[in-house]
């Protein structure tokens, strides 16, 4: 569904993706897991269309989409959750919702709310209240729901885990298998390299611009590498 090839992005002089290359099979979940820095959003970032690529491919549902701005790469089906969630504070839950599905004005946008709602039902009872009032959990929750909206049939999910307590975390894991079974494919990025392992089909580990293991994520978590660099085992 998406590869990516020889990848290189760079902000201003400093290279900072030096050839990535990375593939998710429709149906997937696959994750980059990758200390901080290591260059994890900037490839979120160029596949979403908001980080300029300096060379490489990125191959979507067949076509090349590089050359696609990122205001039309969600009707190419692909929708990113952003790190930091990026929600909107002042609007209401529903609203952020309704952003989510900007691009369409059928009915089935209020399907798509109640297929939301049912899958984030904290959201439903909040949602007529400001958005900036959920916790970090549901904030992502919202991020996550908002991104569905717009119907994707790749989701992009930057760092879900990130600022929760354990316990959130794992329900915020369980969700993104959930929406692997909605026939959503996932690339997630994270820093719970253990989290994202545990739910992935495979993985790839990123250290400074480069991908340095990739394999099916059980054989990763297994990996005596991994374990002693990620998970601290
Ligand atoms: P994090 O988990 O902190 O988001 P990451 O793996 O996602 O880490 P990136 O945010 O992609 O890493 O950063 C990769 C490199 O690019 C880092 O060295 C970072 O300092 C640098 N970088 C990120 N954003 C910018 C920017 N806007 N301008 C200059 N350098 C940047």
């Amino acid at each position: 569904m998406l590869t990516v090839e020889g990848l290189r992005s760079r902000y201003g002089r400093i290279e900072v993706l030096h050839g990535i290359d990375l593939e998710v099979q429709s149906g997937e979940i696959v994750t980059v897991v990758g200390a901080n820095g290591a260059g994890k959003t900037t490839l979120l970032r160029c596949l979403s269309g908001v980080q300029p690529v300096s060379s490489g491919t990125i191959t979507f549902r067949g076509e090349a989409l590089v050359p696609v701005p990122a205001y039309r790469r969600l009707a190419r089906g692909l929708a990113q959750s952003p790190e930091g969630r990026q929600i909107f504070t002042n609007l209401t839950v529903e609203e952020n919702l309704r952003l989510g599905a900007f691009l369409f004005a059928d009915d089935r946008v209020e399907k798509d709310m109640d297929d939301a709602f049912r899958m984030f039902p904290v959201l439903k009872e909040k949602r007529n209240l400001a958005a900036g009032g959920l916790s970090g959990g549901q904030q992502q929750m919202l991020a996550m729901a908002r991104a569905l909206m717009g119907r994707p049939s790749c989701l992009l999910l930057d760092e879900p885990s990130m600022g929760l307590a354990p316990i959130i975390v794992a329900q915020i894991f369980e969700v993104v298998k959930g929406i692997r079974d909605l026939g959503v494919t996932t690339l997630l990025v994270e820093q719970n390299a253990f989290g994202a392992l545990k739910i992935a089909d495979r993985g790839y580990v990123m250290e400074t611009g480069h991908i340095t293991l990739s394999g099916a994520a059980e054989e990763l978590i297994a990996d005596p590498r991994i374990r002693e660099a990620y998970l601290g085992i």
